[in-house]
């Protein structure tokens, strides 16, 4: 497309599409029209390569991934095809010339959210490289009708607002009736003796919904390569005839109506957080039952042997969300497919691979074996049959250890274990970060790497520098093409190249003001989506991430309040304006989370309005932080705020999104923070707080005491006291009592503050007065930066489905020619 990008024939295509979709002059369309006629010429490019692609697929039979995940958190597709079709600027002057702006034009689409945060994220960088890479790949959701909610502040307190991001129609997706599946809920199994002397499982008196898929292109690089990602709807299965039901049939075909409208109505909105709905597990079964049945028609148009499906067809399952696909490939393998539970074993645990997300119990997924028997019944009894063998297994290797049983046991205390499903029947078991491999091999899954060393790998995770830097930062990358030329774009360690630049005063000097023009955007968008003027030559200090206990927001703010009573003591001390600004949203029922909203914006209140201290602070709260806007803060970030509790954050992705436009990290040794100081050097860095073994060390042996530190500290009192005093609060001076107990208080959570955040506040502080005088410096912090930039090539999202294909895919790349 590069070369025959025709501008005139586009802009005639352009005019005749809003003719098409809108019966109207080119001269009447406003942006929305606009847009969605550019989106329809756009898609027209892409359908080519698509089929293209299909094409070489059945001509070449690769085998194929099929990433299954319960979140796909996209962002907007239009700029990045444009972008990935090489075609980006001949239509950005296009449109210019028609007299509409692209930026303009780009901010009509609504993000498609179907996701929470970094799990979903994650899944969206994995589908970009994998197309980029030229690898066959799926991917296999759900097509939320409502996805994230949409974020309003009111009041300093957020308001959740339905996110209805169909509205207009989504130009992107297709629908897909021809690959239409059933998928059934509850009923009985009941078993016959087939005349093969087999027994048969019959399931009966069920309820069904018809599964539908909308099909969305996931571009590729400069590559004409499109791969898929498949969304399910779900449909009632018959229409509605109110004359011919009998009462049986008719209250039968209401269920069945109701079961279709609610199931794919919305995204949970919890990150890292497990509610036991029964809702969210029929979510789980309906997408997985509908991928595999889709998945495995696939297979048999080209292949008749069944037993040996894993040869081209592989599952990851991002977290333990799909794991039902383990037992409903056994389902489909034994029931539909005929075979043997040993046939049907060996393919399954040759097929699927579990990739885990977390530690932290309250993410673990349980199912309380009625909710799970009641609704899926036959599956349920699979589950069974196979924790029973399971069971057997861990005695023969461990004879006599009945502890090993008792907490590896799939189905133990009333519930089912998901995990433990995942383990067991997965050929590879990763986690996302080496230090949060390791502490998955040693402490939180140990019993399972003792029983299946061989099983467990690291993936650290990682992004796509296309959308975070080609179409986040244009100026940047334009600076880095102009010195190292365009190869970065599909090789990130390019980058390295960079070095040559980092004390080079010109590059310095053309690194800083590239920064600067982008937190000159970053303080435009501020102004007008909050009405604060903040000064692009402070400091922008940024943490932007769903708001979390263990994400510590809390400790950034409490150390904002801080700074404050410091400069309102000694306002003589030298202090570089600094401007704090956050981005998150919490989960509607987590209370401390929405009450740490509402601290930052009251904090916000009282520091922005105070003259005496003549703007050396600021705080801006960012509503409804998402895909799109948070390309344009990564792009303006000068300070990283990285500071979960060590051991807490898997691995994170935001962290690398900032290192790659040029931010310098405030954080912990969690995570990918500990990887990516590998590479970019402990100096290039601000690093502070407890090590993981350390917090592990203070949990077991329960011996943290955060009374200690506030009798003793008196600036950490004075802070901790303004919480319960109404110096942020006005009368209402109970407002934040919760966030006070939950730091000293041990009667209202299990222990006093669980994340240690008054263990850390003052090592956090002292990292904090580093970072100001390292701003100081002006060439020494654009050559710090420069250095972050030049090493973040690791944490591509290339490099990370690179991994996965060695070790555990093992794909072939396709190259499609048009
Ligand atoms: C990258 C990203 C995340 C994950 O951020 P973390 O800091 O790793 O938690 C969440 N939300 C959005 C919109 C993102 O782009």
């Amino acid at each position: 497309m590069v070369h025959t990008f025709d501008k005139k024939a586009f802009k005639k295509q352009i005019k005749e599409n809003v003719k098409l979709l809108y019966r109207k002059e080119f001269e009447e369309a406003n942006d929305q029209e606009v847009y969605q006629a550019v989106a329809l010429a756009v898609k027209d490019e892409v359908i080519d390569n698509w089929l293209a692609t299909q094409k070489t697929m059945e001509k070449k039979d690769p085998k194929t991934v099929y990433y299954m995940s319960m979140e796909f958190l996209m962002g907007r597709a239009l700029g990045n095809n444009m972008l990935n079709l090489c075609c980006y600027d001949e239509i950005s002057e296009c449109l210019d010339e028609l007299g509409f702006d692209i930026n303009a034009i780009e901010d009509q689409e609504p993000d498609p959210a179907l996701g929470n945060g970094g799990l979903g994220r994650l899944a969206a960088c994995f589908m970009d490289s994998l197309s980029t890479l030229g690898y066959p790949a799926y991917g296999c959701g759900i097509r939320y009708r409502y996805g994230m909610f949409k974020q309003k502040i009111e009041d300093g307190y957020q308001k959740e607002v339905p996110d209805n991001w169909l509205k207009n129609g989504y130009p992107f997706e297709i629908k897909r009736p021809e690959y239409a599946h059933e998928v059934r809920f509850g009923g009985y199994v009941r078993t016959e003796q087939g005349e093969d002397g087999n027994l048969h499982f019959i399931h009966e008196g069920y309820s069904s919904v018809i599964a539908v898929p909308y099909d969305m292109p996931i571009v590729g690089y400069d590559n004409n390569m499109v791969n898929t990602l498949m969304i399910w709807d779900a449909e009632p299965k018959e229409v509605f005839r109110l004359d011919s039901f009998d009462k049986g049939e008719y209250d039968k075909a209401v269920e069945e109506e109701n079961l279709a409208r609610n199931l794919v109505e919305v995204l949970y909105p919890n990150d890292n957080h497990i509610y036991g709905k029964e809702l969210r597990l029929k979510q789980q079964y309906f997408f997985v039952s509908a991928s595999l049945q889709r998945i495995l028609c696939r297979y048999k148009k080209h292949h008749d042997d069944i037993r040996k499906l894993y040869e081209k067809v592989t599952i990851q399952m991002n977290d333990t969300h799909p794991t039902l696909a383990v037992a409903e490939l056994m389902r489909l393998l034994l029931d539909e497919e005929g075979l043997s539970w040993d046939q049907a074993w060996e393919v399954t645990t040759k097929t699927c691979a579990y990739t885990n997300h977390t530690i932290m119990s309250e993410a673990l997924e349980k199912w309380p074996i009625e909710i799970f028997s009641r609704l899926l019944p036959r599956v349920y009894q699979i589950v069974e049959e196979i924790n029973r063998r399971f069971e057997i297994e861990i005695r023969n290797r461990f004879p006599g250890d009945e502890g090993k049983v008792a907490r590896m046991g799939i189905i133990r205390d009333g519930q089912v274990k998901m995990a433990h499903l995942a383990i067991a029947a997965g050929y590879s078991v990763n986690g996302v970060a080496k230090l949060h491999t390791e502490i998955l091999k040693t402490q939180s899954l140990k019993d399972f790497y003792d029983m299946y060393p061989e099983k467990f790998n690291n993936k650290t995770n990682g992004i796509t520098q296309r959308r975070f830097l080609l179409h986040g930062n244009r100026l940047l990358a334009d600076w880095v093409t102009d010195h190292i030329g365009k190869e970065w774009i599909t090789d990130l360690s390019q980058m390295k190249k960079l070095e040559l630049y980092a004390d080079d005063k010109k590059a310095q000097h053309e690194f800083m003001n590239i920064k600067y023009q982008n937190k000159l955007r970053l303080a435009e968008y501020i102004k007008e989506h909050n009405g604060i003027e903040v000064d692009p030559r402070s400091i922008f200090d940024v943490q932007v991430k769903r708001l979390h206990e263990y994400k510590r927001q809390l400790l950034n703010i409490l150390h904002v309040m801080y700074l404050y009573n410091q400069i309102k003591e000694h306002p003589e001390k030298e202090f570089y304006p600094r401007t704090f600004i956050f981005g998150a949203k919490a989960a509607a029922g987590y209370k401390n989370a929405k009450l740490t909203i509402k601290l930052i914006n009251n904090v916000a209140e009282v520091i922005n309005n105070d003259k005496s201290i003549e703007g050396k602070i600021k705080v801006v709260f960012i509503e409804d932080y998402r895909v799109s806007n948070a390309e344009w803060i990564f792009a303006a970030a000068d300070v990283s705020e990285q500071i979960s509790t060590a051991s807490k954050e898997a691995s994170g992705t935001g962290n690398m999104k900032f290192m790659l436009n040029g931010a310098l990290t405030i954080g912990t040794m969690d995570g990918a923070n500990v990887e990516m100081v590998e590479e970019m050097g402990e100096e290039n860095a601000f690093i502070f707080g407890m090590s993981a073994e350390e917090v592990i060390a203070h949990e077991k042996n329960r011996d943290y005491n955060p009374m200690d530190i506030f009798n003793n500290d008196q600036d950490i009192r004075k802070v901790l006291t303004q919480l319960v005093n109404g110096f942020y609060s006005g009368s209402d001076s109970e407002l934040f009592r919760d966030l006070y107990n939950s730091l000293l208080n041990t009667q209202c959570t299990q222990y006093a503050d669980t994340y240690f955040v008054l263990a850390d506040f003052r090592s956090y502080a002292e990292a904090q007065q580093r970072v100001m005088e390292a701003y100081m410096d002006e060439t020494g912090w654009a050559k710090k930066a420069l250095l972050n930039v030049a090493n973040v090539g690791k944490f591509s999202s290339d490099r990370t489905i690179q991994d996965y294909v060695d070790d555990i895919w093992h794909l072939d790349k396709i190259t499609v020619n048009k």
